[in-house]
């Protein structure tokens, strides 16, 4: 019985955006163990299999033991984790793109989002320059960093042309507000990024591909043409 109950139950940090499933076993008590040490003074909470605030768990969270490539397993988040000083750190712009998806979903959840006959194409077009899931932990290099960047620009650029279509009104404030919140080029100097960068990617490279990330999984939703029956706000939805 006591194990039952504890599959159903999560922790979640709000601050650091992390979601620990709580698990009867020697690792899953390790990792909880571990959790308290790193998060007690943080904003946390109890997640029960129904709890509402399943809501506010968006893609942009780290899940420890998701399928997920990008997030730790168990005994990676127990130990010795290499992605954890940068997958804690505070993502600004992802919070930001997270609120404007976040309102976006609102709105197709209502069926108050007014779509356009080609709304659905042209988000096709943008996923297929969008595959962001980088693992927090990734060794990179100069030369890494420079294809990760020049990726993140063929995306915005994606999304500017996308803003420039006959989209429907929705679909044109989602896209307004994204480009509003994501860094431009110009915030992104490649010199700069390669300082930042060693061994673990920049802060805010991770953080421009983390909101990214969010927008990809929206664009899905789009491409339906309508919502889908698990939330795409909630990592239940999600796609890897
Ligand atoms: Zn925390």
């Amino acid at each position: 019985m006591e194990e039952n109950v504890a599959e159903l139950v999560d922790v979640v940090c709000y601050a650091c955006r992390i979601v620990l499933p709580l698990l009867d076993s020697p690792l899953g008590r390790e990792a909880w163990w571990r959790f308290l040490d790193e998060h007690a003074y943080h904003p946390v909470e109890l997640l029960w299999e129904h709890s509402e605030a399943h809501e506010r768990i968006d893609i942009d969270y780290i899940e420890v033991g998701s399928d997920i490539r990008s997030d730790p397993s168990f005994a990676e988040y127990a130990r010795e984790w290499t992605g954890r000083p940068l997958a804690l750190l505070p993502r600004p712009i992802a919070r930001a793109v997270a609120e404007i998806v976040q309102r976006a979903d609102v709105a197709l959840d209502a069926h108050e989002w007014r779509a356009a006959p080609v709304d659905s194409a042209v988000a096709e077009r943008v996923l297929r320059s969008m595959d962001f899931a980088p693992p927090p932990g990734e060794a990179v290099d100069d030369a890494a960093v420079l294809a990760r960047l020049s990726a993140v620009e063929t995306a915005l650029e994606r999304l500017r042309r996308a803003a420039a279509e006959p989209v429907g009104e929705h679909f044109r404030t989602l896209l307004t507000d994204v480009l509003r919140a994501l860094p431009s080029m110009a915030d992104l100097p490649p010199d700069e990024l390669c300082a930042e960068s060693g061994p673990l990617a920049s802060p805010r490279l991770w953080d421009t591909e983390r909101a990214l990330r969010l927008i990809q999984h929206f664009m899905w939703s789009v491409t339906r043409g309508a919502h889908p029956d698990q939330s795409l706000s909630g990592r239940s939805g999600r796609a890897s």
